[in-house]
């Protein structure tokens, strides 16, 4: 499989959010987000084994949570499978964040799934495969990225139109970030401010949680791998 780095850090997003983490990133992306903060990931990785990435998570300590993340992991589908097997095996919690273009029913029941679907103001609405719902659970969770009003009505449309609150255990609704972000930790750098997107949630009694990417608030927002 293609990689372009294995590190340690806090995981940023998700109910997971704030838990030690190893991030397995892989290289590739099939589409163009407007607001992509991985575009480094777009192309090039270095070629390993399953083995040889297996030996680089072993030794980030003891930590028990890895994330499969890209780019789109899911492109490289017949390599990464195994790897998620091979860690839940050796007792890794395990995620791995989609954006839910390629099929998921391959993947292990036991990963929780961690899925983004696009948002018009993405450029990439529509590119979300619907029969994915059916190889979700309550251990999966749905993201979808918020830059502007219109965004927000597609998402919780999709969330009523589909009854996310009953088929997945988390929907998350998370302010884009600014490509142009400035190095200030703060809430300026999003595209959409994550008081208005609260009072949007509360005025529509949606029973979804807000995300905040933390480790742009922990980091200079355009640090890479954290
Ligand atoms: S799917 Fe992820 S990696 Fe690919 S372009 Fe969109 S944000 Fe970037």
């Amino acid at each position: 499989m293609f990689l372009i780095e294995i590190y340690k850090s806090v995981q940023g997003e998700s109910s997971f959010a704030g838990l030690p983490c190893v991030f397995v990133r892989l290289a590739g992306c099939n589409l163009r987000c407007s607001w992509c903060d991985s575009e480094y990931t777009f192309s090039g990785g270095r070629k390993m084994s399953l083995e040889e990435v297996m030996d680089e998570v072993r030794k980030l300590a003891a930590v028990r949570l890895v994330e499969i993340t890209g780019g789109e992991p899911m492109l490289q589908e017949r390599e990464v499978v195994p790897l998620m097997q091979q860690l839940l095996d050796e007792d890794y919690e395990v995620l791995i964040e989609t954006s839910g273009e390629r099929p998921l029913a391959g993947v292990p029941k036991r990963v929780h799934k961690i899925v983004d679907v696009k948002c018009p103001a993405s450029g990439e609405g529509g590119s979300f495969r619907r029969e994915n719902l059916e190889a979700l659970s309550q251990s999966d969770e749905l993201k979808f990225v918020i830059a502007d009003r219109a965004d927000y009505e597609f998402a919780r449309d999709f969330v009523r139109d589909h009854q996310l609150e009953r088929r997945v255990g988390t929907i998350l609704f998370s302010p884009a970030f600014r490509k142009d972000a400035s190095l200030e930790r703060s809430a300026s750098n999003c595209l959409l401010d994550p008081r208005e997107l609260v009072e949007w949630i509360l005025a529509d009694g949606l029973n979804v949680r807000l995300g905040l990417q933390i480790h742009k608030f922990i980091w200079e927002p355009l640090t890479k791998g954290v």
